[in-house]
């Protein structure tokens, strides 16, 4: 028996959002593709009474779409099992440690347990603590803590979360969620770089003019308002998904494609990024909200918003990886809501040829565009000659459209990162040095904007930003390589 699919999940906030609409459709998968058989079982917690039928039921709905097997989904629904408790209440964890128990043995699990908090960071440490002290953790198996963001605000209080998890949970159990890692085409970015040496030559300083990286979404705060209020776009989007692009975008070249040479390599380019002062900050980050149209409410109209907020619903920011390879590279980043298009993408423009022998007009730039969504596309912009009789060149690209060259199916980042939980690789999770550097950068700049009196630029619903956006390019003759028109 592989004793990877040997597993009991005990899943903190098991009834909800993310455990619903991610969490079971993902471990679903896993089992349709034999990951999980016979040898696992699932406990969902949470404070709300359910029984374990009525879990059952939600479970087997959350993972029914067209085409699912009603007897597939009925087998697996009967794996989970449900109890309801209250995080800080000790006695259920009693409860809890004797379910997991009768669990272990009736599936023979042997041990191997894997904690979801899928709730409030505010209670990791309470858990932390109850799992250990009332020996839910076993002794012959494994142990392991997959906790989501947000972790911490700020350095401080990352710190602190941090330390009330390790007091019970050494570092390589510890598997820190961000789902952008789990994403087939951010993965591709490694494969791209590392696996052909026309790139692999290329990418350093001495050929790379600029990178741009976007994520933006075009819906505005909806039922997120009140988290997104205490966090903001620099928070929530920067801090962890941008950074981590920038990371593996600009990291060395791993000793091994193994989990502690990628990870070293991320950690020392996140330490290696410039750390702004309060003027810096000025000069390369822009900050604004979304103002309101006809019909769609501005940030600061929505519900559970306050009417002078300062929280921004986009930034855009220059920043440096100080490393030898990528040393006075601008790295140009954005994110917001209600932008002109939802998107993830990253353009690396290419230096231009130092003596274009063709002139008097300008070559086209090179750019590679990693796609990461809408669908998953790599294109690299070239120049080429132009057919006819006379010579002229104009600009293609070189277009990989995932979808069309392979037709196996995308799995979901939270497929993907479960499975790699249950394999015990922490590859594509955040090691804690990772965090903390990018707290760093972060705190910086939100303490200097803290400091800003004054409310925030505005802009246009549907554009992609303010003009503010545009000018931090225009200001090194660089201009965004995706626009609102594209
Ligand atoms: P949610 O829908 O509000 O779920 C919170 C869960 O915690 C519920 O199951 C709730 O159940 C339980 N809970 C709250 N207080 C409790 C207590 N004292 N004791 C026991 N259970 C308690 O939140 P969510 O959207 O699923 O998010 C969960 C975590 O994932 C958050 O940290 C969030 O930031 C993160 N996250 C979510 C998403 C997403 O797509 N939803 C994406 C990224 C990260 P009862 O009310 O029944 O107790």
């Amino acid at each position: 028996m592989d004793t990877r699919q040997q597993a009991l999940f005990i899943i903190f906030g098991g009834t909800g959002d993310l455990a619903k609409r991610k969490l079971y459709p993902s471990l679903f998968e896993l089992y349709e593709k034999g990951f999980l058989k016979e040898n696992f079982a699932v406990i969902g917690t949470a404070r709300r009474p359910w029984t374990d039928e009525y879990f059952q039921e939600v479970v087997r709905k959350s993972v029914t779409v067209e085409g699912t097997s009603k007897e597939d989904a009925d087998e697996f629904a009967q794996h989970f099992y449900y109890q309801s408790h209250n995080v800080n209440d000790t006695e259920h964890y009693v409860t809890l440690q004797k379910l997991a128990q009768r669990l272990d043995e009736k599936y023979s699990i042997g041990g191997n347990r894997l904690f979801y908090l899928a709730m409030s960071p505010r209670f990791f440490g309470t858990i932390a603590e109850h799992l250990k002290s009332q020996k839910i953790v076993t002794d012959n198996g494994y142990n392991r803590l997959i906790i989501e963001k947000p972790f911490g605000h700020d350095l401080p209080s990352a710190r602190e979360l941090n330390d009330s998890i390790g007091r019970y949970f050494a570092e390589d159990s510890v598997f820190r969620i961000d789902h952008y890692l789990g994403k087939e085409m951010i993965q591709n970015i490694a494969a791209v770089r590392f696996g052909n040496n026309l790139f692999r030559a290329l990418w350093n300083n001495r050929y790379i003019d600029n990178i741009q990286i976007t994520l933006s979404e075009a819906l505005g705060v909806e039922e997120r308002a009140g988290y997104y209020e205490t966090a903001g776009a620099l928070r929530d989007m920067v801090q962890n998904h941008i950074l981590q692009i920038v990371s593996l975008l600009t990291m060395n070249m791993p000793a091994s494609f193994t989990e502690s040479d990628i990870r070293r390599e991320k950690i020392y380019a996140l330490k290696a990024l410039q750390v702004y002062t309060p003027e810096q900050v000025e000069e390369n980050f822009v900050r604004a909200q979304y103002a309101g149209t006809s019909g769609l409410k501005g940030y600061r109209q929505e519900e559970q918003i306050a009417d002078d907020s300062k929280t921004e619903t986009f930034v855009a920011g220059k920043l440096f990886v100080e490393s030898e390879n990528f040393s006075g590279v601008p790295i140009y980043i954005r994110t917001g809501k209600r932008l002109a298009k939802k998107t993830t993408r990253i353009d690396i423009v290419f230096k231009d040829v130092p003596k274009n022998i063709f002139g008097p007009e300008k070559l086209g730039k090179n750019i590679l565009t990693i796609i990461v969504e809408p669908e998953g596309e790599i294109y690299l912009q070239m120049n080429v000659k132009k057919i006819g009789q006379n010579f002229g060149l104009q600009v293609q690209k070189l277009d990989l459209l995932q979808s069309e060259n392979d037709d196996s199916p995308v799995p979901e980042a939270y497929e993907k990162l479960i499975l790699d939980a249950l394999r015990g690789d922490a590859t594509n999770f955040t090691h804690w040095e990772e965090v903390a550097y990018s707290w760093k950068f972060v705190d910086a700049i939100r303490t200097a904007w803290d400091k800003k009196e004054g409310p925030l630029v505005e802009y246009t619903s549907g554009s992609m930003g303010p003009h503010e956006a545009d000018d931090l390019l225009a200001h090194d003759g660089h201009k965004w390589v995706f626009s609102a028109e594209d």
